[in-house]
Formats: C-alpha cells, structure tokens, sequence
C-alpha cells in the first residue's frame, strides 16, 4: 500500500461488509473499483489475525489491517517477506483473568468462546472447522459470550477499575485493555504510515464500531435487516453518522460508491 492515499476505506467485517452467512459477494464489483483507483480497504474487526489472513487472501486485499477490536494491526512489508505488528492492547491470558474476577463481581458466568467446544462454537457461529480455529487464535482480547443487558451495563460500570473495556458485537461481547479500541487502532496505523492526513472513511454495524465511526471523517452505519443498531442510533439522528440504504455488503457498496462519486465531482 502507498503511504500517501488520501483516503482509507476503513470497515468492520462481519454483520458490515458480511451479512449472517460471511457473504459479501454484493460488493465485490466495488471492491474491484476500489482496488482499480487505489484507495485501500482496511478490515477493522473483532476477528483474528488468522481469521483476516484468510479473508484477504479470498478477497485480494493487500494492505494493513486491523484485529480483535483494535488491540492489535498488522501489514506486509513492501517486498511481502514477512508481517510488522503494532499491539495495543492486553494478552489474552490477563484479560482471561480480569474476565474470570469480573463475573464473581457482577455474579453472572461470562463464558469466554476459547472455553465453549467446536459443536457449540458451530452454533453460535456457523463457522467450518479451520474456521474455528482461526477464530480460536486469540492473543489481545476475549470473546465471550452476550450476557443480559441488565449484566452487560454492571459490567460496563466496572470494568475501568480494570483497565479494560466491553463492546458488544453481533455473536459475542469482547474484552480488551483500555489502551485499545478501533479508533485508537486507526490512528496508531495512520502515525505508522506516517499519512496523518489521510481521509477516513468508516463503515460499521455495532456497538463496537463506536470508537471507529467516532474518529472518522465520514462515518456509515450499515443496518441489519431490521434497521441500525440501538447503539448507533443517537449519532445517525444527530446527523454525525450516515446510514447505509440497505443491509450488509449491498449497503455498504451504495454507500461507498456514492462517496467515491462525490470525490470525483470535486
Ligand atoms: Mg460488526
């Protein structure tokens, strides 16, 4: 990836550019485009850095990316030899002992993914079996699985005495250091690219998306089938955040066609 792109396509992967099934053949033509004019895609995810490996090799996308929430980015270097690394955030082994204390203070069993079998991770998931491995390869944050709402609010109004945030995503909540989140991961990127103008342009779907949407100059929300997220939904109304016209991949292709449209206008 060049370092001096004006604008870097930023985007969640999995209920964004992915609906429920990881498809995300609708913007393929857009990814296409994207490619063809040199603007970078960039996946933010709650993934792992296998499991983003994976999707970019599927997808031919070649340039940074962002990992389990933005604890952690990752990019080739110029002659593709071997990966560079920035960690944000906490290992996997502490958070895993932070979660353990927080569920004796909030009295509620939170049930990390790494600790469910390969049938229950199906379930929840849909994933095959080397996807499940790759989703198993934790080393900055820890998925666990939804609590209640009443739970996750206790949770949330705690967990700065650890150090630590919550977000919840679509299948699962995480856990990660409060050094990183997906915002703080962009602009660690940005500084290492040393493209500290560089334009974002973010797309997500959740509440973890929060942190990205918030640091971005053009932030879109996409919605699920039955409209945005609850969380989301205070910066769509304020007009902060666009919203997308349709769910998932078609969504988030109208949306990044109008804006490229917009750009070659000027
Ligand atoms: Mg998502």
């Amino acid at each position: 990836m060049k370092n001096n792109s004006k604008y870097w396509i930023v985007t969640d992967l999995d209920g964004t550019l992915m609906d429920e099934n990881y498809d995300i053949s609708p913007a393929k033509k857009t990814l296409h485009m994207l490619a063809e004019l040199n603007i970078p895609v960039i996946p933010c995810t709650s993934k792992t850095a296998s499991e983003v490996r994976y999707f970019r090799e599927e997808n031919g996308l070649s340039g940074p990316f962002i990992v389990e929430n933005g604890a952690a980015v990752y990019g080739c270097y110029e002659n593709n030899s071997s990966e560079w690394e920035l960690i944000l955030g906490k290992s996997y082994t502490e958070l895993k002992i932070i979660l353990s204390s927080i569920s004796k203070k909030v009295s509620y069993n939170l049930t990390p993914l790494n600790d469910l079998n390969k049938k229950q991770i199906y379930e929840l998931t849909g994933l095959s079996d080397q996807g499940i491995n790759r989703a198993l390869d934790r080393q900055w944050s820890v998925p666990f699985l939804n609590p209640p709402d009443e739970i996750f609010y206790k949770i949330k109004l705690i967990c700065e005495s650890y150090n630590v945030h919550v977000f919840k995503g679509n299948r699962m909540s995480h856990l990660l250091s409060s050094e990183s989140h997906k915002g703080q991961a962009v602009n660690k990127l940005k500084l290492h690219m040393h493209n500290e103008d560089v334009k974002i342009i973010a797309l997500g779907d959740s509440q973890n998306d929060l942190p990205l949407l918030e640091y971005a100059d053009i932030s879109i929300v996409i919605p699920g089938k039955y409209g945005p997220n609850k969380y989301l939904k205070n910066g769509i109304d304020s007009g902060s955040f666009r919203l997308a016209n349709a769910p998932h991949a078609e969504g988030w292709a109208n949306s990044v066609e109008d804006i490229i449209n917009d750009f070659k206008d000027l």
